[in-house]
């Protein structure tokens, strides 16, 4: 859905049962007269689960109301609906006759103080003030100029012509709101032109709040494009309302929970750049303006902010003024205001994470098997999954070492019970190739898949929208001498048999080895699912690096192969390809093999590309 990017978990997350106007329609709907398709319709009744759904286009976006408020439900939904119009129709910049539209043509309007353009100005000025000029209302110049106001423009603006704007029309204190004290409101646009698209939606939010709550509307919650706010529970457990985000960077469908339910009377938006930009010449720039500078807002780190606060208002204006500050300005500027909380989701965060805990697991030292090294790191994962609030085991096993002496192997082993269909299991090894050199740590070989599995874990194990995923952890990859029955591969082996022999179903097996490469090549092996080749180029498709996937003409020994022979569906994802030099692969089982030779962004592309893989399995 592109225009809403917060929504709320339903029921149990199964697919069915979630209602999903298709994308293309909402598009469609979108770009065409909005305005007269304000009708309203029931969605869905669901008695027995006890939330009523219901939504409509308002405000060139998704409005929607669940309510358990059954016996008043449809005369909710008519209050909010007639709500949001009275709202549009004086704040929207769209509409010619609204308050907001008289005030840019005539320079200066008088409206009663408690009209809605004099209350949202009026908090919207606060906010300018407050954030030194980052959210402005006065960006209407500026959006028009990158060409989001309907006319389209071939170049971005120049130099000059950004900098005349910022000096002739943008400023939010050009604007005059004065008190005629007769309970009016006289305010004069001193030049510039306002743009309310920050701040509107959220106040719109709280107008239709306030109306329920007089109605008498008990538990409900109110949805418009992402601005959401809440009364009483959802009647699911933990007494409020479970709320969930899309993950700008991850899978489509791809949901996050907010970390904590919102409970009664509390709102929350996101604001970020990935659903509304603009491309010019092929470059994307963000809807969201740098009122100091003129620019859109270009944040190397920031997918997105969401912020909860007590008020619509506020966790609306809020969130698009934290785009703008970035994080740390924004942490400063979140702080102190009562009853907020922000969340900063960063464009890395999973290929980050997985860097630092690359980084973790080198320092630890060796981990060749059967040393005292592999022992500590089966243990350092199994608290990172801990942690991470999943159930770790570690599953110790003998197997006959090159020697034929039983030795003693361990592979870790957690589980994300994600609640969509489908059952996958993720394999990473993390013992290192012995005899290399004292200082060897395999940072991409053992290291970043390892790293990166855990950050996904981390990442599937508040996201329930995902299958089943198990992450296994295996010992004994490497072999001393060469590759053969008592020497490499002990974890796989084992845990294929192991798995074979407890009749698991899995839909796929997916190995990730050597995946950290700043100078990202990904390969296939010939020995691989053709099914799970075709969804990995698939995905590789999506998230843009399908140029850097290379299917090898060749079979390689890997741990995928004892799941292959035992019947599984597996792959291996293997950047072999590492090295001073394209196509060479000279820092594999070297002493170069080190954590700066990985990247945060080859980490998160392929992390990226397995939550498209496993994502609808
Ligand atoms: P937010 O982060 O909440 O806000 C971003 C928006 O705020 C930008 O789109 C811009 O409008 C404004 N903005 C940008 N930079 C700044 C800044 N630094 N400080 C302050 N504000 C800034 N869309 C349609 O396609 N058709 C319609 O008919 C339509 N009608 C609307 C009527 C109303 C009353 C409102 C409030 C919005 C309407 N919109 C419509 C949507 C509007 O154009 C914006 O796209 C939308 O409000 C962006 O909201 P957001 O939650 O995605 O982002
Ligand atoms: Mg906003």
């Amino acid at each position: 859905m592109p225009y809403n990017y917060l929504h709320v978990v339903r029921d149990a997350w199964s697919a069915p049962q979630m209602r999903r106007v298709p994308a293309k329609l909402t598009v469609a709907l979108c770009a065409v007269a909005i305005v007269a398709l304000v009708a309203y319709r029931e969605v869905k009744r669901t008695a027995e689960r006890e939330v009523e759904y219901w939504d409509w286009l308002s405000m060139g976006t998704l409005a929607e109301l669940q309510t358990r408020d059954h016996s008043i439900a449809r005369a909710e939904a008519q209050i909010m609906k007639d709500a949001f119009s009275e709202v549009e129709e004086a704040l929207s910049v769209f509409r010619d006759g609204s308050d907001l539209s008289r005030l840019v043509a005539d320079g200066t309007i008088t409206v009663s103080s408690t009209s809605h353009l004099a209350r949202v100005l009026n908090f919207a000025l606060k906010v300018a003030e407050g954030s030194g000029g980052a959210f402005d209302p006065t960006v209407a110049p500026l959006m028009e100029a990158w060409g989001f106001r309907g006319l389209k423009v071939s170049d971005p603006p120049s130099a000059t012509s950004i900098s005349n704007i910022l000096a002739n029309s943008v400023g939010w204190r050009r604007v005059e709101v004065a008190d005629s004290g007769d309970g009016r409101t006289v305010i004069a646009s001193g030049g510039t032109r306002l743009d309310l698209g920050g701040i509107a939606k959220g106040y719109a939010i709280d107008v239709a709040y306030e109306r329920l709550r007089d109605f008498g509307g008990e538990n409900f919650l109110i949805n418009l494009g992402g601005n959401i706010r809440v009364s009483g529970t959802n009647g699911k457990g933990g007494g409020g309302w479970t709320v969930a985000m899309r993950n700008p960077l991850g899978a489509t469908g791809n949901l996050q929970y907010l970390p904590r339910q919102l409970r009664s009377g509390e709102a929350v938006a996101t604001s970020g750049s990935y659903e509304r930009f603009i491309e010019i010449n092929g470059k994307r720039y963000s809807h969201i303006i740098d009122p100091r500078t003129g620019m859109p807002v270009d944040n190397e780190q920031l997918a997105s902010t969401t912020v909860i606060a007590p008020t619509a208002i506020e966790s609306d204006a809020y969130s698009t003024t934290l785009f703008v500050l970035g994080e740390e300005e924004g942490r400063r500027f979140i702080d102190g205001k009562d009853g907020c909380q922000a969340f900063f989701i960063g464009k890395n965060a999973i290929g980050l994470d997985a860097l630092r805990r690359v980084e973790a697991l080198c320092a630890l030292g060796q981990r060749n098997a059967l040393t005292p090294g592999a022992h500590t790191a089966a243990k350092w994962i199994a608290d990172e999954l801990a942690a991470i609030g999943l159930e770790p085991e570690i599953d110790e096993f003998n197997d006959p070492a090159p020697d034929g002496s039983e030795r003693v192997f361990r592979n870790v082993l957690a589980t994300a019970r994600g609640t969509c269909p489908g059952r996958v299991l993720l394999l990473s090894h993390y013992d290192t190739k012995s005899g290399i050199s004292d200082d060897f740590t395999g940072a991409n070989d053992g290291g970043s898949s390892t790293g990166l599995l855990l950050a996904l874990a981390k990442h599937l194990a508040v996201c329930p929208a995902a299958p089943y995923v198990t992450f296994a952890f295996l010992d004994g990859e490497e072999c001393v001498r060469s590759y053969g029955e008592h020497d490499g591969l002990h974890g796989s082996r084992h845990l294929a048999k192991r798995l074979r022999g407890e009749g698991a179903a899995l839909d796929a097996v997916i190995l990730l080895d050597m995946i950290g490469d700043r100078d990202l090549t990904l390969t296939l092996p010939r020995n691989g699912d053709a099914e799970l080749k075709r969804r990995f180029l698939s995905a590789a498709d999506q998230v843009g690096r399908r140029g850097a996937v290379r299917l090898l003409q060749y079979d390689m020994v890997d741990d995928h192969q004892p799941f292959i022979d035992a019947g599984y569906k597996a792959i291996d994802i293997i950047d072999f390809e590492y090295g001073s030099l394209p196509g060479l692969n000279d820092y594999w089982h070297t002493p170069a093999d080190t954590p700066d030779k990985l990247s945060a962004e080859s980490l998160q592309a392929v992390g990226d590309i397995v939550l498209h893989m496993i994502d609808g399995h």
